[in-house]
């Protein structure tokens, strides 16, 4: 999960990292009344999970609190990358002397962890890293070791950070360095950190990634989710603990194992090609052991999309078997009809794997209503295909 600014800098305030938290506000008024609160220069923040805020007029000074108000209002509602603002976050304005870079990171390619830093800070590092690389410090992080005061200090040195703000950086990235094991973050990036008049630093920005994995580690973190941003479908579905990702197309499809619904996307819209370029409408993934309830749940989600005109349902039989996938489908149906939510769209059901024909005869013989099987993967894709686009 990707926290706003104002949620990770609420991380970095809880393990003492120096930060300016202000106040998130979804209306100009109340923005007028933050900054009648702060009193002086304020800062209004779209408040959106992207970066680039600055370039594209979401980041803005505000002398009075009737300036606050007015800049709130040309930023709410504003479109940055096609996310739009709902919030603002209003602080007190820094002074900012210098802007530098800083971050942790997960190194895939070398099963190890990275700071990345720069005194060229402010702008986007990918830039930078492009134009001028000698300008950015990648230092590997020990996973066991972590961040010790001297390896801090080896990270400000290698991005040649400025003697006077060496001790007060060392003591900032030390404490980045708790707040991204502590909550077990995949991403913890600063830009900028700034140097203020008096010398200290402080974030002036701050970007977290979560990492889901370790949900269960951290049910406080439940309350940074989006509600109002996050997919109804996709809510429901996470309630349901089923693994769905909403897409935009017309195909629902239902899959057991990650591997096998991601390639059925492919052929679905490689077959969608056909017919009027239909789409996979969602990613659903019902996992090995998929049991009746699960297979309803799964449907009860993927049936509730107004956008799904028919349902493609893939499974290769392994540890569960097709049989009991068969029996799954059956009971689905049955569940669905006691909650008044009865079948109505097309199903293509494709049973391949341990106990295919057995599986098979189950579904054949049950008789479901608008349930069709086909045999293979892609005549199943081209059958879900044409269905969708005759709706
Ligand atoms: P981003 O564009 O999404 O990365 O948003 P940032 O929070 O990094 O803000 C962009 C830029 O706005 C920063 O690099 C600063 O130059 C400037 N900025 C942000 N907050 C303040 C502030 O409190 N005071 C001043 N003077 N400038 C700020
Ligand atoms: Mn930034």
């Amino acid at each position: 999960m990707d926290l706003m600014e104002y949620q990770a800098k609420e991380l970095f305030a809880k393990h003492d990292v120096p930060v300016t938290l202000g106040r998130v506000v979804e209306t100009p008024e109340d923005a007028k009344a933050a900054a009648e609160e702060f009193g002086g220069q304020v800062v209004v923040k779209a408040q959106v999970k992207t970066g680039g805020r600055g370039k594209a007029g979401g980041v803005k000074l505000a002398a009075n609190p009737d300036e606050a108000a007015a800049r709130a209002s040309d930023i709410l509602g504003m479109d940055i990358k096609g996310h739009i603002v709902h919030r603002v976050l209003v602080a007190p304005a820094a002074e900012i002397v210098e802007e530098y870079y800083f971050s942790f990171l997960v190194d895939r390619a070398n099963r190890s962890y990275l700071a990345i830093a720069s005194v060229e800070g402010g702008v986007e590092i990918e830039e930078v890293a492009h134009t001028n690389p000698e300008a950015v410090a990648k230092v590997a992080i020990d996973p066991v070791a972590g961040v010790d005061e001297a390896k801090a200090r080896e990270i400000v040195e290698a991005a040649k950070f400025p003697a006077e703000i060496a001790d007060d950086t060392v003591a900032a990235i030390i404490r980045l360095w708790q707040a991204f094991v502590a909550e077990d973050a995949t991403l913890v990036e600063v830009n900028p950190l700034v140097k203020r008049p008096d010398g200290h630093v402080e974030a002036l920005d701050g970007k977290v990634t979560l990492d889901d994995n370790a949900a269960f580690r951290h049910p406080e973190h439940a309350a940074f989710e989006d509600k109002a941003t996050t997919d109804p479908l996709e809510q429901r579905a996470k309630e349901k603990h089923l693994n769905y990702v909403k897409l935009q197309g017309q195909v629902g499809i239902i899959g057991n194992g990650a591997g096998l619904v991601m390639s059925t996307l492919d052929v679905v819209a490689y077959a969608g090609e056909a017919f009027d370029g239909v789409k996979p409408a969602n990613f659903l993934d019902i996992g090995g052991g998929a049991s009746a309830e699960v297979m309803a749940n799964g449907l009860e989600i993927v049936l509730s999309d107004t956008d799904v005109s028919s349902v493609f349902v893939n499974v290769f039989g392994g540890i569960t078997a097709c049989d009991a996938v068969a029996n799954g489908i059956v009971a689905a149906f049955k569940l669905l009809e006691e909650r008044g939510e009865a079948v109505t769209k097309p199903l293509v059901v494709r049973l391949d794997g341990n106990n295919a024909e057995l599986g098979r005869r189950i579904l054949s013989d049950a008789k479901l209503p608008g349930v069709e099987q086909v045999d293979t993967m892609d005549g199943a894709a081209r059958r879900a295909a044409e269905l969708a686009a005759a709706r």
